[in-house]
């Protein structure tokens, strides 16, 4: 399978790893949008939000927002920030694993284009 947050998670492709457990891992965003711009994956291939089966929900998914909570800790994002994932085509996904944009560090603009 030819994915590129897959080969992330395996180290083929160089990232500034920012946060990693067991079962997630937190990575500068290669084009950031804000001053903070990281994102969140589930190691495990996920395409998107919408293909979670009962187990990724239950357990995978809170894992990822502890993993959330705990770097908006780390990255002094006390101020605030915004957590965005996109889901297929009319989400404006571009990778299909899926992944939680986490941003930060300036005011953010709604509504999001
Ligand atoms: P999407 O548009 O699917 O919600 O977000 C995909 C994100 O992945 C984009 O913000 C894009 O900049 C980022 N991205 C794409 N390729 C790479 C890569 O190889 N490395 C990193 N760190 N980010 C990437
Ligand atoms: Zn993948």
């Amino acid at each position: 399978m030819d994915c590129i947050f897959c080969k992330t998670v395996d180290k083929e492709i160089e990232t500034q790893v920012i946060f990693e457990n067991e079962q997630v891992l937190a990575f500068e965003d290669i084009n950031p949008q804000a001053p903070t711009h990281l994102l969140v994956i589930p190691k495990k291939h996920i395409p998107n939000i919408q293909e979670m089966d009962m187990d990724d929900k239950q357990q995978l998914l809170p894992e990822i927002f502890r993993a959330i909570q705990h770097i908006a800790e780390e990255q002094d994002l006390d101020k605030g920030y915004r957590v965005v994932t996109n889901c297929k085509d009319n989400g404006g996904q571009t990778v299909n694993h899926l992944h939680f944009h986490l941003l930060g560090g300036r005011h953010m603009q709604w509504p999001p284009g």
